[in-house]
């Protein structure tokens, strides 16, 4: 069986709970946080965790818990000395001390979500900081020692003009991280937002403003090398290159997901009741699915397709005719064998996949 090298821990705590969001994370059961903790390092434990490459916080807000905690969590991992430890942050859960403490713990990357520079916008989207927050945040962590630091941007947002992404984006170039990831506003079923029905931009905007934050970006320096993602030479994060290879990875706490030999599996999401299954050595998995066969492929293909290495079509024979399609449409290239996806392709890449996915 191949082995994990990568592993992700959730954290389900905020500060509070943003109205678009529809991720596993919870505003009003901090009194779970210490039992929690104690859950999460007795699954560690009790599996059977190779050296890692790379360990990924994620939320959530990993920041809302004790640093004394997520220390606590990462000793239990083994990793190797040259190992990606990345710890997602928010603006207004961290502190100089703090940082100072984590980066000497050995977490050695940091994603923030700073979302916009705009407070008008800030305010929206029901974020807990303004953008002034969000650069002393950057700053802050820059003087505690990390040397690799991601900003998180949203586009599309309700009320957004051109000129106010264009100034948040302005202000990432301008603060300078190794990384940027890009996310287009999603209005998910039953998130308050999905409720009182708010508006977005056209589909034309979004279109429009992706471009043009692909542009913009890679005119700074970036290497657009995902369809999300930017990073600096050498930036690109490896723990989601693993999912992007779609190679095994642990996923540990309420409502991570683990891919291990071949079964992709949900653990509990509900936080109580992950601590009690695991304290009372029940099954931790909510759904599981075996993935293989060609529907194993479609999942490297889709995922390969997002980077900008692409794949080798050879290696995926029974998707010639899709790729021939897809290529004479202009939605992928090919060079020297590799396939990868075009401008357009990117911009269409829900259409692309399931065109990909079509016999
Ligand atoms: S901070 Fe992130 S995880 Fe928490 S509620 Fe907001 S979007 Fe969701």
């Amino acid at each position: 069986m191949e082995t994990a090298r990568a592993a992700y821990v959730h954290i389900p705590f905020c500060v509070s709970k943003c109205p678009y969001c529809d991720f596993n994370s919870y505003d009003n059961i901090p009194e779970l946080k210490d039992d929690y903790v104690k859950a999460l390092i007795r699954e560690i434990r009790a599996a059977d965790v190779s050296v890692l490459d790379t360990v990924y916080f994620g939320g959530g807000t990993p920041t809302s818990l004790p640093v004394r905690d997520l220390a606590a969590l990462l000793t239990r991992l083994p990793h190797t000395e040259v190992a990606e430890i990345t710890l997602e942050a928010n603006p207004g859960t961290v502190d100089f001390r703090g940082l100072s403490l984590l980066r000497r713990m050995g977490f050695n990357r940091l994603s923030l979500g700073v979302q916009s520079f705009d407070d008008a916008t800030l305010a929206r989207i029901g974020r807990i900081h303004t953008a002034a927050e969000a650069r002393t945040a950057y700053i802050t962590a820059r003087r505690a020692g990390f040397d690799n630091i991601g900003l998180d941007l949203m586009f599309a947002l309700p009320g957004e003009k051109f000129d106010t992404l264009k100034f948040s984006l302005g202000e990432i170039i301008r603060l300078g991280p190794e990384h940027v990831s890009v996310y287009e506003l999603s209005v998910e079923e039953g998130t308050p937002f999905a409720r009182s029905r708010v508006e977005t931009p056209s589909d034309d905007y979004k279109a429009d403003a992706y471009l043009y934050i692909a542009d913009t970006l890679s005119a700074a320096g970036y290497d657009h090398y995902e369809v999300s993602n930017f990073a600096r030479p050498g930036y690109e994060s490896r723990h989601n290159s693993t999912y992007w290879r779609n190679e095994p990875y642990f996923g540990f706490g309420a409502g991570a997901t683990e891919y291990l030999g071949g079964i992709r599996r949900r653990k509990i999401s509900s936080v109580p009741e992950y601590i009690d299954a695991v304290n009372s050595g029940k099954d931790l998995g909510e759904f599981e699915e075996r993935v293989t066969g060609r529907e194993k492929d479609f999942e490297t293909v889709s995922l390969m397709l997002r980077t900008r290495r692409g794949l080798r079509a050879d290696d995926f024979p029974a998707f010639a005719d899709s790729f021939r399609r897809l290529t004479e449409k202009g939605m992928l290239t090919r060079d020297k064998g590799r396939l990868r996806a075009t401008r357009q392709g990117l911009l269409l890449l829900n259409d692309l996949l399931c065109e990909v996915g079509e016999k």
